[in-house]
Parts: structure tokens; C-alpha cells; sequence
């Protein structure tokens, strides 16, 4: 019953936030091997690995496109992600999702410069509490750069929710589960700067004032965001540098 849960008490949250507020974020590039780009990233309890191949020959070649690259997403739950197991393999979630976070991340990508070749973004959720998408999309960005993936910026991804009535950043789980609506955003950052919306999805109600206002919301999380990934990034070049001298 959603009006037995209170989650907000005193202008909090149930975990102490404050509705503008994100939840902790770690994001670490470069950890896979094997991988041409990769970034291990944590959005509160949502721990999520980005693995990017390519620019590489399509496989199975009739798909390649002579004129530009293909670019392929695949998010995938871990059957340890959640609670409860989740059966492994695709379901109708993560291949929505994955098409949603594709056509965010392909409206950047420079793919003209590759012409049949292909760029696959692998996003594996090892756990999940709500803003998985939000989460992956973040962790693929930082992959693409790692990897080298000509790019016209960034991708970055948060949600906003309606919780008792209030907009709140990041969502966490009881929130996702007992709130008004779930709002998932991407934006494409250019120069520091957003400039449009990628990626904009909604469950549940808001009026059109609060969708403006959860616009603006979901714009200063992003824009906090995107100064961790930046700051993953030179990092990384930092300690590849150590390394060679
Ligand atoms: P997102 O993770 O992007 O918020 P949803 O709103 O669909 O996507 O899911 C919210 C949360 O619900 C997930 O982060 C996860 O914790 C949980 N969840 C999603 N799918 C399953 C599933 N098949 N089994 C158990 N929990 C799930």
C-alpha cells in the first residue's frame, strides 16, 4: 500500500539524502584487460561493469553497413544482481533497455569515420538497486572514451522520482517501488555543457510543472556526473603515464 510508507521525514530521505542529492558515486576506467575501453562503476548500491569492443569487423558480416559503424548494447543482469534471482538471459526489460541506452549513446558516437565496422558496448549488472539504466549508460560513456571511440561529448545518465509528493534525484529501490513516477534521463554534454536530452523515459504521473522542474533536477545531477567520469578519465591517462616513465 503506497501510503503506508513514508519516505520522506523532516525534508529527508529514508536514507538520510536530501531530494537534490546523489547517491555516493565511485567510477574506476580501464579495469578489464581484454577489453579496448572498460569502467567499473557504483551509483549507491548499483555496481555495474562497462566493457567496450571495437571499432572492429562486424560479426556476422551481412550486418555490416557499408556507409557508417554499427553500434550494439547489451545490458544484462546478473542473476546475483537482485534479491530474488533473476532468471539469466534477455527478457523484454533489458532488451528495451539496451535499445533505449543504444540510441542514446549512437546519437554521439562518430560513427561515419568507421564504415563497416562495429562498436559493442557489453554492461553487465552485478547489483542492482534501482537507476541500473542510469548507471550503465554513465559506466558506457566512460568505456567509449577509454577505448578511444571518436565522440561528438559525453552521455550522462540520472533518474528523478516523485516520492510523497517531492522530487528527488537518484532514486534508490523503496523509492523506485513506492513513489509517484520514475522519470530516467540522459543528456548529452558537449564542452562541458548540456545540450539536449538522449534519453527521457517515465512511469507513473507528474504534472507538467514538476516534469520541467524534474528536467532541471535531473540536469544538475548530470552535470555532477559528468565531472566524476571526467575526472575517471584523466585518472586513468594519469596512471598510464606513471606507468610509462
Ligand atoms: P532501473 O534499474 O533502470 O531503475 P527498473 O525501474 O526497471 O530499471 O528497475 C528498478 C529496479 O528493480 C532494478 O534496479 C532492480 O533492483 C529491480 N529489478 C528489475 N528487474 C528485476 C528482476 N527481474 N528481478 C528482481 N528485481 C528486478
Amino acid at each position: 500500500m503506497q501510503e503506508e510508507v513514508k519516505l520522506i521525514v523532516d525534508g529527508r530521505r529514508i536514507d538520510g539524502r536530501l531530494p537534490d542529492e546523489l547517491r555516493p558515486i565511485k567510477i574506476e576506467a580501464g579495469v578489464l584487460k581484454n577489453a579496448d575501453g572498460s569502467c567499473y562503476l557504483e551509483m549507491g548500491k548499483n555496481k555495474v561493469m562497462a566493457a567496450v569492443y571495437g571499432p572492429r569487423k562486424v560479426q556476422p558480416k551481412h550486418l555490416a553497413d557499408p556507409t557508417q559503424a554499427i553500434v550494439r548494447y547489451r545490458y544484462n543482469m546478473a542473476p546475483f544482481s537482485v534479491e530474488e534471482r533473476k532468471r539469466p538471459g534477455p527478457d523484454r526489460r533489458s532488451v528495451e533497455i539496451s535499445k533505449v541506452s543504444r540510441e542514446a549513446l549512437e546519437s554521439i558516437i562518430m560513427k561515419e569515420l568507421f564504415p563497416r565496422s562495429s562498436i559493442d558496448i557489453f554492461v553487465e549488472v552485478l547489483q542492482a538497486d534501482a537507476g541500473s539504466r542510469t548507471a550503465c549508460l554513465n559506466a558506457a560513456s566512460v568505456a567509449l572514451v577509454d577505448a578511444g571511440i571518436p565522440m561528438k561529448g559525453i552521455i550522462t545518465s540520472v533518474a528523478v522520482a516523485k516520492v510523497d509528493g517531492v522530487l528527488v534525484l537518484d532514486p534508490m529501490k523503496e523509492e523506485d517501488n513506492y513513489g509517484e513516477a520514475d522519470i530516467p534521463f540522459a543528456f548529452f554534454i558537449r564542452n562541458g555543457k548540456i545540450e539536449s536530452i538522449a534519453l527521457l523515459q517515465m512511469d507513473g504521473r507528474v504534472t507538467k510543472e514538476e516534469l520541467m522542474q524534474a528536467v532541471e533536477l535531473a540536469k544538475k545531477g548530470a552535470m555532477e556526473i559528468y565531472k566524476l567520469q571526467r575526472e575517471a578519465i584523466m585518472r586513468k591517462y594519469r596512471v598510464e603515464e606513471e606507468e610509462e616513465e
